[in-house]
């Protein structure tokens, strides 16, 4: 392009575009030379106005003057990539390069989803707020005309019109909020609604329903006791939709909502307490009155007693015959126990979930204790609580049922758990439908979030979604970091190479954990680190939510591992991979199970053992030639049996002279299987013939030995 082209396209008089150049782009002969597509970006970007978008502002010489100063802005592209030229319709307005610093911006989303911008707004942080590539967002300008680095201030008539077009209505904050900061405490994140741990003021405190778990032994009815109080709460009309399984549920009784975690179990509740959700106010202990206290049922008491939790017992199975009330209060005793109808604390309760006898009763009494315990909370504050259970739905993308501690939770509120967030786009209780809010106490199934948390973990609500974004992204790259410092190299001490070499002695099974919720993967995981061993180790190569694939298929079968599925099934397509691979899969749908089936596969890797086994003793009395080179002896049996595939060991006096295998074992003529004490018979060995009369040849067998881990 010529100057004076150039100088025509920007409107500008040529002498003057011309000593700009001389001076700040490069020496240029006349007003009739050629400009590089540089020089003329930098007269561009000098000549025009003061801000991005702006195509009204005429150049001045002190802008020229202020413009000179910086260095020129990069070619500027079109969205094919190809450099724009002076022949095409519309003059790109460039940005000017005194718009190069990167001020910070502030945003918040309002109630009805207006973004709000305080502040100037660059390209980068536009970009940010648009959630799309600052490249995008360039080439974006351009249509509209708009020359812009990523760091250069956009005018925010621009910014609105490119924002309506992805569906953001963008709003100038119209006074500058002289707002007090509040002191962020150290160690927490900003922009938390409020301090997850701030006690609320008692004034605020209103009753909230208790949370209630299921613990016992297996098969003594935990799960067919909440199946039984559910039906019957919706039998009684207090339900219009689909019950859903979302981790939890609640029931009515006598107007008081109870919540029941309906993953029953210790292992369960244990991992969830391991994460630090103290969820459960009340543990109903389930005991089958049949069976009586079993070790589950101690591991169980154990379990609620050391999370400092009220106690009731349900004596199930009270329709059975063999209910013994006594046996189970005996039980409880010996469990440090004190049923209340023996002078103790503890309320035993005969049910079935067979027949409904004694339920209401036990829900009746839940409330009771409830009311003692003076379960309170605060609703009118921004919602944090747990996670209980979180899944990949079909259809759904991620959701999670959430457990409200404190406040209320609404559809639209900015939500962050561990590294997880989202806008909660819809609530759906677990009789299926869809609400608004959910108070304390409440489990919800929500949607909206951009992964799937993990179980167990705390959720908060903050007060606008990219600070819940920002703060998601920030505890990502903490824990990136936290990982990298772990897979440093280990220090090499005579420690560490000692338990090396120990470790090395002891075998390995490899597995890949697949579960259908985080709740279940957590309780497998449990189960499984509760199988010790010296000999063998357990290896948890992968544990994850979801159904089995190929991907799967292929590390187990790079590292020698067995794939265990627990509620999942095989994607399409998998079944011929793992035949193709000769990868083991096995699925499960009772833990136990999977946990009896990995601790066989353990001990089947320990090398077996074997005891000698002496099972009888022949003394030779003859020696029979046959040939040069083979020769029988002609025995007799003096003790217990000899049997032709056992091993023989010939002792002279109290020599040991041979050990090796019978080579044939002969009864008159005959060959024979095992001949007894008392009878006569013919004995050769394998290899050996050097025996002589008066030999003792004893008999043993080999046995293996029940390994254990
Ligand atoms: P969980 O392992 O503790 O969850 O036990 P389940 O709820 O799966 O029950 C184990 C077995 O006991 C199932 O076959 C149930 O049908 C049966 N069962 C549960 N409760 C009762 C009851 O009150 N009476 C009788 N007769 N059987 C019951």
């Amino acid at each position: 392009m010529r100057l004076h082209q150039l100088a025509k396209e920007m409107n500008i008089d040529g002498a003057k575009l011309l000593q700009f150049l001389n001076e700040n782009g490069g020496a240029i002969g006349s007003q009739h030379s050629g400009v590089t597509e540089e020089q003329a970006e930098l007269a561009r970007a000098n000549f025009s106005g003061s801000t991005a978008g702006d195509t009204s502002s005429a150049p001045t010489a002190t802008n020229a003057v202020i413009s000179a100063k910086v260095p020129p802005l990069s070619k500027p592209k079109k969205e094919d990539g190809k450099t724009p030229t002076a022949t095409e319709p519309a003059t790109p307005t460039p940005i000017p390069a005194t718009a190069e610093k990167n001020e910070s911006v502030e945003v918040h989303e309002t109630e009805t989803g207006e973004v709000v911008v305080d502040g100037k707004l660059t390209v980068k942080s536009f970009a940010e707020i648009l959630e799309m590539k600052p490249n995008k967002i360039i080439s974006e300008l351009m249509k509209e005309n708009v020359f812009a680095s990523i760091n250069a201030e956009l005018k925010f008539g621009v910014a609105k019109k490119i924002a309506e077009k992805h569906g953001i209505v963008l709003v100038r904050k119209k006074t500058p909020a002289p707002s007090p900061k509040t002191p962020v405490e150290p160690g927490k994140d900003p922009g938390v609604s409020s301090a997850p741990d701030a006690p609320d003021n008692p004034e605020t405190l209103c009753l909230r329903a208790p949370v209630v778990s299921f613990l016992g032994h297996v098969d003594h009815g935990k799960t067919s006791l909440l199946d039984k109080i559910r039906k019957a709460s919706v039998a009684e009309g207090e339900s219009g939709g689909i019950t859903q399984h979302i981790g939890a549920y609640s029931v009515e009784v006598n107007d008081h909502p109870i919540t029941f975690l309906d993953t029953p179990g210790h292992a369960a509740f244990t991992a969830m307490r391991a994460r630090g959700a103290n969820l459960t106010d009340i543990v109903v202990l389930i005991i089958a009155a049949d069976d009586g206290v079993m070790p589950q049922t101690k591991e169980a008491i154990q379990h609620a007693k050391a999370a400092g939790v009220c106690i009731i017992v349900a004596a199930n199975k009270m329709d059975l015959p063999g209910a013994n009330l006594d046996k189970l209060y005996q039980g409880l005793m010996e469990a440090e126990l004190l049923p209340e109808a023996l002078g103790g604390d503890i309320g035993v309760f005969p049910v079935s979930a067979v027949t409904g006898e004694g339920i209401h009763e036990l829900l009746e009494h839940i409330n009771l204790e409830a009311e003692m315990l003076e379960l309170t909370a605060n609703p009118k504050r921004a919602a944090d609580g747990y996670v209980i259970e979180a899944k990949l739905e079909p259809g759904m993308g991620p959701t999670a049922t959430l457990l409200i501690k404190r406040g209320t939770l609404k559809v639209g509120d900015s939500f962050i758990s561990g590294s997880c967030w989202g806008k909660i786009k819809a609530l759906i209780n677990d009789k299926g439908h869809k609400i608004r809010t959910a108070k304390p106490s409440m489990a919800v199934k929500c949607m909206g979030l951009n992964s799937v948390p993990e179980a167990g973990a705390a959720f908060e609500i903050i007060k606008d979604n990219r600070q819940a974004k920002k703060i998601a992204k920030e505890r990502v790259e903490a824990e990136r970091q936290e990982s990298l410092k772990q897979t440093k190299p280990e220090e090499i001490t005579l420690e560490n190479i000692f338990e090396q070499i120990d470790s090395e002695k002891k075998k390995e099974l490899s597995v890949l954990l697949k579960c259908d919720v985080q709740g279940s993967l957590e309780a497998v995981e449990q189960l499984l680190g509760e199988i010790e061993s010296d000999k063998v180790s357990l290896k948890i190569l992968l544990s994850a939510v979801g159904n089995i694939n190929e991907n799967d298929i292929l590390l187990a079968k790079a590292s020698h591992a067995v794939i265990l599925g627990f509620h999942v099934s095989k994607e399409s397509g998998v079944t011929a991979i793992i035949k193709r691979e000769g990868v083991e899969v096995r699925l499960y749908s009772v833990i136990y199970e999977m946990a009896d089936d990995v601790k066989r596969a353990m001990t089947g890797l320990i090398d077996p053992e074997y005891r000698e086994k002496i099972i009888g003793q022949a003394e030779i009395r003859q020696i029979f030639e046959i040939g040069k080179r083979s020769k029988i002896a002609g025995c007799m049996v003096i003790d217990g049996v000899i049997r032709a595939t056992g091993k023989a060991r010939v002792k002279r006096n109290d020599d040991i002279i041979y050990e090796g295998n019978l080579s044939s074992l002969k009864r008159f003529q005959n060959d024979a299987r095992e001949v007894r004490d008392g009878q006569e018979c013919g004995i050769s060995l394998d290899n050996f013939i050097d025996f002589d009369t008066g030999d003792i040849i004893e008999c043993y067998l080999m046995e293996k030995l029940e390994r254990e881990l």
